[in-house]
């Protein structure tokens, strides 16, 4: 009989039991070690020690990351330890990845994230609740053909099998950036305990990944346009991406994708 195993940080393993000899228990085992010694070592040159303040404001946007996505039925709550999400000096975020990121990004195989300490409280909570969801969305991790492992699913977005393509990326920025002002609009509406008046005066931040949002909504206006017959309103369109984004559910979604759009497969450039 195959055993379960556990894992706060993942919600599935995918391995091929006849292609590796490592048990299941030992890849956990590895997994777990590298998500709290990796993700957790501090982050020389850029890294800034939490103040007492911040360190409320992050488990105060942990706590939303998880009230929003258990709005959306996600039961499971992934853990992230304080260690590994790592503020940097404002600007650290792009010399530290050398221009590939702007002001935070996260890792999805140590579940851990990095934020520049922008100036404003506000601002700093809503990068940092885009990344959370990221990384507490459905989430499954695979073992490929040469013993490697990577992310498997990150919410919505698909790696397949060989580790070669990803699908469904942009979508998931979509999600996410709508779950984001959803968030953003909350704090503005009934506030928390770090946002001042100016904060809420200026009202002026940018939510990130407004191109994706805007392409997430003209998919789910051409399914709902086509399959009306199926659908009460264009919010349960919607919620299909959701909640394939939270808990992994694809294969529904998938089908009104493919035909809505005439298409076989999703396969799309490596990009
Ligand atoms: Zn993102």
């Amino acid at each position: 009989m195959r055993e379960n195993f556990e894992n706060k940080y993942f919600d599935k393993l995918v391995v091929n039991p006849n292609k590796h000899e490592h048990s299941e228990k030992n890849l956990h085992e590895s997994i777990i070690e590298n998500v709290e010694n990796i993700g957790g070592k501090h982050i020389t040159d850029f890294e800034v020690a939490k103040t007492a303040k911040e360190i409320e404001i992050i488990n105060f946007v942990l706590d939303e990351a998880d009230k929003i996505l258990s709005s959306y039925g996600r039961e499971k709550h992934i853990s992230i330890p304080l260690e590994n999400i790592h503020i940097l000096v404002d600007g650290g975020s792009e010399k530290y990845t050398t221009g590939n990121l702007k002001t935070g990004g996260h890792s999805t195989m140590q579940r851990s994230v990095i934020i520049d300490r922008v100036k404003s409280d506000l601002e700093f909570s809503i990068i940092l609740f885009h990344e959370l969801i990221h990384l507490k969305s459905y989430s499954a991790i695979q073992v490929l053909d040469n013993g490697k492992i990577e992310a498997y699913r990150s919410g919505i977005s698909v790696r397949s099998r060989d580790g070669e393509r990803k699908y469904l990326k942009n979508i998931e920025e979509g999600i996410v950036g709508l779950l984001t002002e959803k968030f953003y609009n909350t704090l503005i509406e009934k506030g928390a305990f770090y946002i001042n008046r100016e904060d809420i005066a200026n009202n002026k931040i940018e939510i990130s990944r407004k191109e994706e949002i805007a392409t997430l909504n003209k998919i789910v206006d051409d399914i709902y346009g086509k399959h009306r017959e199926q659908f009460k309103d264009r919010d349960q369109v919607l919620n299909l991406f959701i909640n394939a984004q939270v808990n992994g559910e694809l294969i529904k979604l998938l089908k009104l994708i493919k035909s809505t759009y005439k298409i076989d497969s999703l396969k799309a450039k490596n990009n």
